[in-house]
């Protein structure tokens, strides 16, 4: 319906620029004007039934569209009205100047929730600049002394196009960045679009310097009804299957900014000959800028950064850590055992590992109930850890009731004493078991140490604290055993055995 419509207007138009027999003419303008007019209705169609984050590009776009109806609007006026202050000539620059703006900034920004909004500001304003600089560049060659040259117009011609085909090649390359349909189809219409109306502005630009003919006013349909024609048909089925790799993406996405800049400058350099400047002025803005925007995404992927590397390192506190007792737990044993082992190897500071297990849980687990027994465990890893010998010394729930505790650069001697202790502050603990002998929490350690000999293999200590631990179990519980590796059994446990 929409695209017949569009035919009956094309047709139009081209029936009254030939009745009229020249572009100026009123009626074939407003045929032109309502092709125009059904290219913005398209493209705000596209924008209401886009998602949130594709709408702003389709609004741009949607601008840009109705500021060259607008400018075209102005024509029609000048020839109803007649343009006597030469005001709406001036209205018609402004808006040719404006025009760039939602096109710029629909091919260079990214669009991604990652960018900070001072971007998106520093952005607008060097665009609103260029802007500026441009309608500036464009009256003094346009209105002012240098009117009558002739070369003048061609200088204005030639930097129209070389904007207007830029900002295709924009469009363009950002389509071929796009990782998602939706912004493929985006850069596609707006790509086409910027191409036609580029080449048709050339073609019709060249062609007003020597009188335009009769049919030069639909040339100026053609961007507009194909507009019309890419935002209502299907989209052709290569650009749903494209897709560039994340790499090219990401380079393409990284690089619309430095494009932006590099335009900015480009433009900058062919006004500076006229507006000298204001030129330099606005291009070194373009490249401060740019410098500002790289600082402030580089700051922010530094906190990002920041905030990655903290919350991995909980992520990984978390995982060393035994959930119920809050002590270390068996990966972080493992890990500790070894570098200390491969520390005690060399520097001849050996260290020492109780295995800690404690006795008859089972019942004490039949007599209160898992709940109190959890709290019983959280209480012993509490008296355990208070009772080791330094702060590096490392305490950890090996599985169940057992413990293991890693002794720096502890002898055996000192070992067992610790172990002594231990077992004397878990009886101070003065938890009620009835099923003990003494009617009190107790445990039993096994102790081992590194000698010379003892390969850097956290099994073969935990192995042999085990087998001693066994032992102490075997003898009687509440008391500690030694390791084969280095003195023999003791039991020498003053007023805490059971036996
Ligand atoms: P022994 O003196 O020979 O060590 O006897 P025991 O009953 O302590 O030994 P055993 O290994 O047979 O039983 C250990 C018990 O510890 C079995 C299980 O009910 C209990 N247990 C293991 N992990 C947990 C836990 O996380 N919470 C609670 N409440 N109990 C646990
Ligand atoms: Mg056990
Ligand atoms: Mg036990």
């Amino acid at each position: 319906m929409a695209v017949v419509l569009l035919i009956v207007l094309l047709v139009a138009h081209l029936a009254l620029a030939y009745w009229y027999g020249h572009v100026e003419a009123v009626p074939p303008q407003l045929a032109m004007l309502a092709v125009q007019a059904m290219a913005v209705w398209a493209v705000f169609t596209r924008y209401r039934r886009s998602p949130a984050l594709i709408r702003l590009p389709w609004l741009l776009l949607a601008v840009a569209v109705s500021m060259q109806m607008l400018w075209d609007s102005t024509n029609v006026l000048a020839s109803v009205l007649g343009d006597k202050g030469g005001y709406l000539a001036a209205l018609a620059t402004v808006l040719s100047a404006l025009y760039m703006i939602p096109c710029m900034f629909m091919s260079t920004r990214s669009f991604t929730m990652h960018e900070p909004r001072a971007v998106a500001v520093l952005d607008l304003v060097l665009l609103f600049m260029v802007a500026v600089l441009v309608y500036q560049f464009f009256t003094t060659l346009l209105s002012g002394p240098l009117a009558s040259d002739p070369a003048s117009i061609h200088v204005v011609v030639d930097l129209a196009d070389a904007i207007d085909f830029s900002l295709a090649a924009m469009a363009i390359v950002r389509l071929f960045g796009a990782r998602s349909f939706r912004w493929r189809f985006f850069y596609y219409t707006a790509g086409a679009y910027l191409l036609v109306n580029a080449t048709v502005a050339c073609i019709y630009n060249r062609m007003e310097m020597h009188g335009l003919p009769w049919w030069a006013g639909s040339l100026i349909d053609i961007p507009h009804a194909l507009l019309v024609v890419v935002v209502l048909r299907q989209p052709p089925r290569w650009l749903r299957s494209y897709h560039p790799s994340l790499g090219v993406s990401q380079t393409i996405a990284s690089f619309a900014p430095i494009l932006l800049a590099t335009m900015v400058v480009m433009l900058c350099i062919s006004t500076s000959r006229f507006n000298f400047v204001p030129s330099l002025v606005v291009g070194a803005l373009a490249v401060l800028f740019y410098g500002l925007r790289v600082a402030f995404i580089q700051s922010r992927q530094i906190d990002q950064q920041r905030a990655i590397d903290q919350s991995a390192w909980r992520l990984e506190q978390q995982l060393g850590r035994d959930p119920l007792t809050g002590i270390a737990n068996r990966v972080t044993l493992d890990k500790r055992l070894r570098e200390t082992m491969e520390e005690g190897r060399r520097t001849g500071r050996f260290c020492s590992l109780l295995m800690i297990d404690i006795d008859y849980f089972k019942q004490y687990n039949d007599s209160f109930g898992h709940i109190a027994g959890d709290a019983c465990l959280v209480q012993v890893a509490g008296a355990l850890t208070r009772s080791r010998v330094r702060v590096h010394d490392l305490v950890a729930r090996y599985g169940g009731e057992e413990f293991a505790i890693v002794l720096i650069d502890t002898s055996m001697d000192m070992a067992q004493e610790v172990a002594r202790r231990l077992i004397t502050a878990i009886e101070h603990l003065q938890i009620a078991h009835p099923a003990c002998p003494l009617g009190r929490l107790s445990i039993s350690i096994g102790v081992a140490t590194q000698t010379a000999q003892t390969p850097i293999d956290p099994v073969v200590m935990l192995a042999e604290a085990d087998h001693a631990l066994y032992r102490a179990k075997h003898n009687g519980r509440n008391r500690f055993e030694a390791g084969a590796g280095d003195v023999g059994p003791s039991s020498v446990l003053a007023g805490a055995s059971n036996a």
